[in-house]
């Protein structure tokens, strides 16, 4: 590598060369410590041949990382001032593809088809913008994509969501229903001061795994009633649930077969409890 770009000098340099500016609206917050962006790149780079897509290159701080140990990195961006600013800042790297398109519209499984049919382990990798944080990590999961792992940075309050534990304040839906799809790892917090421009929060390194699927689970029926039983969040999961199934005595009645107490909340049920109220439901319809 000539030099790390994640500086907040080589970061000014570069912005004022090709006259650009971070746009809000993009949610462009640029890293400027390298340390930071090589533990990323190194936390979702694995041994094997390997293929890293990133969503957001900006000005190419993460990237760079990426191309130092993957094999090849493909980039989506959105912002189409972007690809001449990376032509410059990664010119020393041939292993480097960027794709100008939203990320939201890609065809991801067949990008990932592409590269599993060329031998290559897909990880993705990326300091994710912010205002689209969830329906990017939900396009993922809901792809059904051999992807080896999701290694993002996003806003701490979000990251805590995702790997929220139950009987914790942030335990939620999107908590359960991720963990079911995905081992969750924290890999590192990020204070605000490490960006350009500073944000108002700090952020938070987190990564996915894929679990294997359980084919007897009708995924859609399973998040809907989770989603439900955290609907009122001071219900109670007969009130909850009740109302999920427009009949109260049955709700009980499945509740008590699932050795699930009517009176407790959402936020006391651990996934393997939803898994188990899911099948005694089944069962019964
Ligand atoms: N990776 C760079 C870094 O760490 O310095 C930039 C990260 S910045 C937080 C988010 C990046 O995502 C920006 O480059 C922004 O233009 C890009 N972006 C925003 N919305 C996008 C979308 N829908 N699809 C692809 N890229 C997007």
């Amino acid at each position: 590598m000539i030099k790390p770009i994640a500086t907040p000098s080589r970061t000014k340099e570069i912005l004022a060369k090709h006259d650009v500016f971070a746009k809000k609206n993009y949610g462009q917050n640029f890293l400027i410590e390298p340390s930071v962006v090589e533990k990323i790149a190194r936390s979702a780079i694995g041994e094997k041949k390997c293929v890293a897509f990133e969503i957001g290159p900006g000005i190419g701080a993460l990237t760079q990382y990426l191309c130092e140990y993957a094999q090849k990195v493909v980039s989506f961006e959105i912002d189409e001032r972007l690809p001449e600013v990376l032509k410059d800042t990664l010119q020393e790297y041939d292993n480097f593809e960027i794709v100008l398109q939203d990320f939201l519209t890609i065809d991801l499984n067949a990008w990932v088809e592409k590269y599993r049919q060329e031998g290559y382990e897909v990880v993705v990798a990326a300091n994710l913008p912010y205002y689209i944080t969830t329906p990017i990590l939900f396009k993922i999961f809901e792809a059904e994509a051999n992807i080896s792992s999701i290694t993002v940075m996003m806003q701490k309050e979000v990251a805590d969501r995702f790997y929220a534990k139950v009987n914790t304040k942030d335990y939620n839906a999107l908590s359960v229903i991720t963990q079911y799809r995905c081992e969750v790892s924290p890999v590192m917090k990020v204070p605000k001061n490490v960006f350009m421009p500073k944000p108002n929060v700090d952020s938070a390194v987190l990564q996915f795994r894929f679990k294997q699927r359980n084919e007897n689970i009708e995924e859609e029926v399973f998040f809907e009633m989770v989603k439900a039983c955290f609907k009122q969040r001071r219900k109670t999961m007969l009130n909850n649930f009740g109302e999920y199934l427009q009949d109260k005595a049955k709700a009980m009645a499945l509740l008590e077969q699932a050795n699930i107490d009517p009176k407790r909340r959402g936020e006391s049920v651990s996934l393997a409890e939803f898994l188990v109220l899911y099948e005694v439901m089944r069962n019964e319809a």
